[in-house]
This record gives structure tokens, C-alpha cells and sequence, in this order.
């Protein structure tokens, strides 16, 4: 999968990272204080939650951290800092990124996190340091769904699409890579380790990118 691979562009969460972390405090963390924030029942206080985050599901915003933070007014960032032992790499991928690293690739995260969450997930697992670079949608001004990343991303790097590989978990990301016209698109089918891994019929996929060596071995 990678033997004519220039240059290697990773996602990171779901991808690189165990996205069963974000789903808990998307999922619990964040609901659970809102409930509290606002003297909200929980039901009543996710239901508002969601309607806020489905409307924006895909922009820029839906993965600022300051934006909702102040929508919803809560410190985000402090209530990531407080869950930070729950972050940690999927399966293997540790050992993938040391792997590629070391390797002649030009080793890429393009990610839509947000900086602040960027670091925290940094403090704790070093996942920055494998890379020669790092871009994110935040300091583009656009999220991965839309062109213009793509073609700030290539102004940036001048990357040969033939020869580049694109790893990620969310397939409308992978849609807008492959629009570009990247067309070495890997989906990774087990984002989240407590949940089952997806089937995955419109790209070539596997469950955790060790698996992107191993088959080359
Ligand atoms: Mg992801």
C-alpha cells in the first residue's frame, strides 16, 4: 500500500488515535456537564446539545473548541485536561507512525482537531513529534470536507496526488481528498476500539493502519 508512496498524509483521530476518548466526552463529558452548567435535566441537556452540533456537523465550527465552548459555555479545554488519561493510540499505530517516520516518506498530519485539543492529545501520547509537518484545518481557515483545504494543502506542499497516500476514518473527508483527485485513499474501519469495526465498500480500508505495512511486508 505505501511502496510508491511519496508522501503520507494521517488523519489523527480515529485514525492514529482511539476514538473512543472523543466519543466519551462527546458523548458523556461534555453532556453531563451541560446538564449541570445549565441545572438541566440530561436528556433535555443532550437533546439541546446535539440540535446545536448536528446543525454544523462537517463546518469548521463543529470542530472549534472555542466555539463551543462559548455556545455552550463551559471550559472545554479544562474538562479534556481533566479526562487526558483517557487518551491513547488505537492498536499498533504508535509503532506505524515510529515506522513511517524513519522511512523516506514525507510524513503529513492533516487533521481537522482543533490546536488546543492538538496539544492536550500531544502532552500525552508525543503523537506530533512523527511528523514533518502539521495541518490543520484550523490554521487553513476550512475544514478537510471542503476544497479549498485541499488546494491550500497543495499550495503548501505541492504534493504529487499520484503519489500520495491519505489515511482517515471519516469517509466525507475521504470523499472531498478523492474530489481533489488524491487517489490513494485508505479508510480506517475501526476508528473506535469499544465499537465494531465498519464495513466499508466505496474505498480500500483497514482496521488499524499498522495493517498499511504489514501488508507491504
Ligand atoms: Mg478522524
Amino acid at each position: 500500500m505505501l511502496q510508491e508512496c511519496e508522501t503520507l498524509m494521517l488523519d489523527m483521530d480515529g485514525t492514529l488515535l482511539d476514538l473512543a476518548y472523543d466519543n466519551y466526552m462527546w458523548l458523556e463529558v461534555v453532556p453531563a456537564a451541560y446538564a449541570t452548567r445549565h441545572e438541566l435535566p440530561e436528556g433535555l441537556a443532550r437533546e439541546q446539545l446535539y440540535a446545536h452540533m448536528n446543525a454544523l456537523r462537517g463546518q469548521l465550527d463543529w470542530y472549534c473548541l472555542d466555539h463551543w465552548s462559548e455556545r455552550f459555555d463551559l471550559d472545554i479545554a479544562d474538562l479534556h485536561r481533566s479526562e487526558n488519561h483517557r487518551i491513547g493510540y488505537l492498536p499498533g499505530a504508535e509503532q506505524f507512525l515510529q515506522q513511517v517516520a524513519s522511512s523516506n516518506m514525507r510524513v503529513l498530519l492533516v487533521t481537522n482537531s482543533h490546536r488546543t485539543t492538538l496539544d492536550i492529545k500531544h502532552e500525552v501520547t508525543g503523537v506530533a513529534d512523527f511528523f514533518d509537518a502539521i495541518y490543520t484545518s484550523h490554521d487553513v481557515g476550512q475544514p478537510k470536507e471542503d476544497q479549498a483545504f485541499w488546494q491550500d494543502l497543495m499550495r503548501q506542499e505541492n504534493f504529487d496526488p499520484a503519489r500520495t497516500v491519505f489515511v482517515d476514518d471519516n469517509l466525507h473527508v475521504l470523499e472531498s481528498a478523492g474530489l481533489f483527485g488524491l487517489a490513494n485513499l485508505v479508510a480506517v474501519a475501526q476508528p473506535d476500539t469499544r465499537e465494531p469495526a465498519r464495513s466499508i465498500d466505496s474505498y480500500q480500508s483497514v482496521e488499524r493502519v499498522s495493517q498499511m505495512v504489514s501488508a507491504d511486508a
